[in-house]
């Protein structure tokens, strides 16, 4: 059988198999800050080897490791490639601002939603990743970079590769780890969850109290056309994301972000921006415009910096609160999915 994940456990969880093993409870603390630190067993020197030895007979204690680190040198983003303990490949991208290190993180190894333009979607989904597999990319990029100086990823955005809400429990028990003021402690008005819009999951996620900054993949401004580039369109409609998040909005205070992946002679005409304008109408919400990374297998033209500057023109005018999202990495392979499929692609070679 296959070894469960001490990071996928609670403190308390955590707690609980140490008294289970008859350990004193503050073996607990330690373990728990070993973890927290990305050790492994045989770093974890304050502890007795008996009892370390009994547990790694069922638990691994990091169940994800750096496999490769890709660093831009047009921005200083750093792309990471991880490897699970089953030898499954999964990304990241960390990005370094003013205000802090935000690292995006994956949620599932593939994604069954198919989007025209993703290369997260090309395989279909593969599975899911455990609570313990997600925070375990913040606790391998942390333990790589933080220094006295420099405070680690302060940041987080469910924004890597796969569906966050279509792997619902164990992101939430992800939103709880990683934000535990045991733990890492990372705040969580500094967390942003995305999604293509699984309606009934946002407002779950109200009515579950968690409160990331909810942000909406929309990329067209009509079903019809969402439809043909994003296949979960068939089943919620624009009219059922905007009644999710402004119910996620009453329950959560939280403004809406909705992203807009600009596809040349697609989505980004004027007509579009009006259209969209009048959908996000009355919503407190921002509009993230972001100009398309060009996927091979998927063949479709990011947007010319006119088109996308004449788009956000029409969305200021009508009042919308608006921005160009730099494309980071775009490099290293930033977009979702895409360095995972080129390292296998190439292993297979
Ligand atoms: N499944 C979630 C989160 C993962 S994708 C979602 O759909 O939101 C993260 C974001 O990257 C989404 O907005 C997605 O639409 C976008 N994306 C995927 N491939 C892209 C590409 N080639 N260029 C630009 N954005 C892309």
């Amino acid at each position: 059988m296959a070894k469960s994940l001490l990071t996928d456990l609670s403190f308390e969880e955590l707690e609980n198999l140490i008294d289970g093993l008859g350990e004193p409870k503050f073996r607990a603390k330690q373990l728990w800050q070993w973890l927290n630190k990305g050790a492994d067993f045989e770093q974890m020197s304050n502890m007795p080897k008996v009892f370390l030895d009994k547990l790694s007979q069922n638990y691994n204690a990091q169940g994800i490791e750096i496999y490769g680190e890709f660093k831009s040198r047009k921005d200083g983003t750093i792309k990471y490639l991880y490897k699970l303990s089953d030898g499954n490949l999964i990304e990241g991208v960390l990005m370094k601002y003013k205000y802090g290190n935000t690292l995006c993180v994956s949620t599932q190894v593939g994604c069954r939603m198919n989007c025209a333009f993703c290369a997260s979607g090309l395989d279909g989904l593969i599975r899911n990743l455990t609570a313990g597999e997600i925070l375990g990319q913040v606790i391998a990029v942390n333990a790589r970079n933080a220094t006295e100086k420099d405070r680690g990823v302060t940041n987080i955005v469910l924004m890597g590769s796969g569906e966050p809400l279509d792997n619902y429990a164990n992101v939430c028990k992800f939103l709880t780890l990683v934000s535990d003021e045991k733990g890492l402690n990372i705040s969580k008005r500094n967390i942003s969850l995305s999604t293509c819009g699984l309606c009934d999951k946002i407002k779950q996620l109200a009515d579950d109290g968690f409160t990331p900054t909810m942000t909406i993949s929309l990329h067209a401004p009509n079903d019809e056309m969402r439809k043909s580039i994003m296949p979960i369109a068939k089943k919620y409609s624009i009219d059922d994301i905007v009644k999710a998040v402004k119910y996620y909005f009453e329950k959560t205070g939280r403004r809406i972000i909705f992203e807009y992946s600009m596809i040349s002679g697609k989505n980004d005409s004027e007509e579009c921006a009006r259209q969209l304008a009048g959908v996000v109408k009355g919503l407190a919400c921002h509009i993230n415009l972001i100009p398309l990374n060009y996927v091979k297998e998927r063949g479709l033209d990011g947007s010319n910096k006119k088109s996308v500057y004449r788009f956000m023109a029409v969305l200021e005018k009508q009042g919308v609160s608006v921005t160009v999202r730099r494309s980071m990495g775009s490099d290293i392979d930033g977009a979702c999915g895409q360095l995972r499929r080129k390292v296998i692609n190439n292993e297979d070679n």
